[in-house]
């Protein structure tokens, strides 16, 4: 089980007891499910969506009607069970340094600029210049900012699904829920490709026949 850091426990407890609001049980589970297979993709390590997971989240069940307390409570529990099923590990304060590459504190060596590959000049160890070191840090954020704003929308609408009546798909007969609002008719992808398929099977028999 993952630790509850200082400032969660601190919202936690800032909750009042009576007002403290949970997911119903199933609900909550199949949120968390859906959460941890996000996350057992995420680069660097699946803690690069906790943050935003948690927001998405947060806002789904505000738009619920729940209270900001109650809804950043419930979310950052069920991100953790999402982390922990992930199996998540915090990493230690030596893994969180930049020298640290695998069994300790062994110095990078590098012999071209990290970003366009020239050889680095005497006393540079990543960029062969300032131009690169900034361009490198501008491209990282920009990436950084889309998986954010990724994790945060497919939070919110994980959550949102959950709370679609179910419907049955017409070719697999599975029941599912929708994953946005509209009118979606088959279960996946796949299902619609073969729906689709099957309809222009049909408009060629009917255009072969007349
Ligand atoms: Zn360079
Ligand atoms: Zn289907």
């Amino acid at each position: 089980m993952l630790a509850i850091s200082p400032a969660t426990r601190l919202r936690l407890s800032a909750v009042k007891p009576e007002r403290v609001r949970k997911l119903a049980q199933h609900r909550r589970a199949a949120i968390r499910d859906a959460l941890a297979a996000m996350m057992k993709e995420a680069e660097p390590t699946q803690f690069a969506l906790e943050a935003p997971c948690r927001y998405g989240l947060r806002v789904a069940l505000i738009f619920e009607g729940w209270g900001w307390g109650q809804a950043d409570a419930e979310a950052a529990l069920v991100v953790l069970a999402a982390l922990a099923q992930a199996g998540a590990r915090r990493p230690s304060w030596q893994q969180g340094q930049p020298e640290y590459t695998q069994d300790g504190h062994i110095p990078r060596t590098r012999e071209r600029c990290q970003r366009c590959a020239a050889p680095l000049p005497e006393g540079n160890y990543r960029f062969c210049g300032p131009v690169c070191a900034k361009a490198y840090k501008i491209d990282r954020n920009r990436r950084a900012d889309k998986e954010d704003r990724n994790a945060k929308d497919q939070a919110y609408r994980i959550a949102w699904s959950e709370r679609q009546p179910p419907r049955v798909c017409p070719v697999c007969d599975k029941s599912f829920r929708p994953k946005r609002a509209g009118n979606q008719t088959y279960c996946s992808r796949a299902c619609a490709d073969d729906a689709r398929r099957t309809a222009g099977r049909k408009v060629r028999m009917v255009c072969e026949a007349v």
